[in-house]
């Protein structure tokens, strides 16, 4: 089912017409070599506004003011000063979020119905990286070594931060860098992706709002092989923390080889979803086709790879290929919309691509298949898509397409699911459907991935984090241990 676009709303961000600068020490600044770009409305083709395009000149220009800023007050504020910033954030937040998310709807055409429903999670998240702010302590060991000698550890911000994210949902992406850097007291430069860079402007002009000293987030827009690599690889950045594709993050790794920077890299996923015969279907069909057509299959941890048990193996793709027809593609704006378009002609082709070359390598087509053409074939919509008969080796089952494509493979045994779920050179998401609790947990301790889901899918909670391993990147998103990244331990040693 597909309904029509309707015209854009009105933003107040949006309507001044004007091009947007980069966000340099709390102000807008044009790019140094007054070059813009166009950034476009994914469900029509449309131009919402013009961005400044970012060059190694302007990074260097942000990341000096960042420098300034972590070197001034900003990181000896007290725990509790930082505190009370992000609960002022999260507020501020709360009281914009119909604004952000319709900013994020229009500039990467996840539906509306999805942008609003982030609001929940990403409180969830300011409160969290607000209640970590007193955990930057050290220990004390007292008298260690011999003679009088207090030995301690002093937990310190590390300094600069370089923030490098993709497209495919800023709103909530940017908080996993913004949320760590103001609960430890690092600072940051944000290169946001050139496909959608409007909710981060916009969240980073309301961190001011609430009182964050100028400097200490910044954002410069721009193409990631120009201003990103430029943050990638500028000696005065002490870390980066990159999400995007594993192509991408290997030039990170050697750009910033440069001054040896500490790396977080969020990467690419093939994440395998395994059905078990004896899996409650009323829910595993729903959670099995939701975990890749959310956002249009535009999501790293997207369970792509689809093992389902032989013996159900019918019945489910039936139910599942039901599932996907009643689903409505459409205009993102819609409340009723659950599937948008995808960010941008690129990868549109990119996944017809791979739509169009399966069935040559034996796959079947079950639903779907196509670009969804009438009112909306001015934007890149795609039928959400089910391939059958799909083997581990095929292309679609080995590389990350990003759009809303499933390709169901059968399997026999547990020990059968598991080789054919772990022979992938990615490790991020994973997830078992089974009413059997000792299978689930089989496939919990055999799966090589970052996170494993039982009987749901795609549920993060910051508390307990979200990372991969392989070529899914390293470091983690949320946890102890994510806060600990934006901080060193100083030894210090007191001869008393
Ligand atoms: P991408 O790698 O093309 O771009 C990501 C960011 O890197 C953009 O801001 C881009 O401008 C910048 N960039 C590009 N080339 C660069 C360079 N040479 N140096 C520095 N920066 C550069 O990725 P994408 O297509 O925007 O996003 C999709 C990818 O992101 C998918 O592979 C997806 O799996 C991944 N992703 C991973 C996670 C995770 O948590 N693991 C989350 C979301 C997306």
């Amino acid at each position: 089912m597909t309904q029509p676009i309707r015209e854009i709303e009105a933003v107040g961000f949006l309507s001044d017409g004007k091009a947007k600068g980069h966000l340099i020490g709390g102000r807008q600044v044009p790019s140094q070599s007054g070059r813009v770009f166009d950034t476009f409305n994914p469900a029509n083709g449309k131009r919402l506004t013009q961005l400044s395009e970012g060059s190694a000149a302007d990074v260097d220009a942000a990341v000096r003011v960042a420098r300034a800023a972590f070197e001034g007050p900003w990181s000896r504020w007290t725990p509790y000063q930082r505190q009370s910033l992000l609960v002022k954030i999260r507020d501020l937040i709360e009281a914009n979020f119909d604004e952000l998310a319709m900013i994020e709807t229009l500039d990467m055409g996840a539906p509306l119905s999805r942008t609003k429903n982030l609001k929940g999670p990403i409180l969830q998240m300011i409160m969290y990286f607000s209640s970590q702010t007193m955990g930057a302590s050290g220990e004390t060991l007292g008298n260690s070594l011999p003679g009088n000698v207090t030995t301690m550890t002093i937990k310190a911000p590390v300094g600069v931060v370089g923030g490098i994210i993709p497209w495919n949902g800023p709103l909530i992406s940017q908080w996993w860098i913004l949320g760590a850097a103001l609960a430890t007291g690092c600072t940051v430069v944000m290169k946001p992706a050139e496909d959608a860079s409007l909710s981060v402007l916009r969240v980073v002009e309301l961190l001011h709002e609430a009182g964050m000293p100028e400097g200490v987030v910044n954002v410069v827009t721009g193409f990631g092989a120009e201003a990103g690599e430029a943050l990638a690889r500028h000696p005065d950045v002490d870390r980066v923390a990159f999400t995007g594709s594993t192509v991408t993050g290997r030039k990170i790794v050697e750009a910033s080889a440069v001054n040896m920077k500490k790396l977080q890299l969020e990467l690419g996923g093939k994440s395998p979803d395994i059905v078990f015969a004896d899996a409650d279907l009323d829910k595993a069909v729903p959670g099995a086709a939701m975990a890749v057509f959310t956002n249009s299959g535009q999501v790293c941890y997207a369970g792509t790879r689809l093992f389902v048990q032989r013996s159900i193996q019918e019945e489910f793709t039936a139910r599942l290929a039901e599932f996907s027809k009643t689903l409505r593609v459409g205009d993102p704006l819609d409340a009723n919309v659950q599937l948008g378009p995808l960010i941008s002609q690129k990868q549109l082709d990119r996944v017809l691509g791979y739509v169009e070359g399966a069935p040559g390598e034996g796959a079947k087509l079950a639903s779907g298949g196509a670009r969804v053409g009438g009112d909306l074939s001015s934007g890149y919509f795609v039928e959400p898509t089910i391939f059958t008969d799909v083997t581990n080796s095929m292309r679609i089952a080995r590389e990350e397409i990003f759009g809303p494509v499933i390709s169901v493979i059968p399997f026999d045994t547990a020990e059968d699911v598991l080789t054919m779920a772990n022979d992938t050179e990615y490790g991020l998401g994973g997830a078992v459907w089974s009413r059997d609790m000792s299978t689930a947990l089989k496939m919990v301790h055999g799966l090589h991935s970052g996170t494993v889901w039982v009987n749901c899918y795609g549920m993060v909670d910051p508390n307990v984090g979200f990372g991969g391993i392989k070529m899914s990147g390293y470091g983690v998103k949320g946890s102890r241990n994510h806060i600990d990244a934006y901080l060193y331990a100083k030894s210090v040693y007191i001869a008393g």
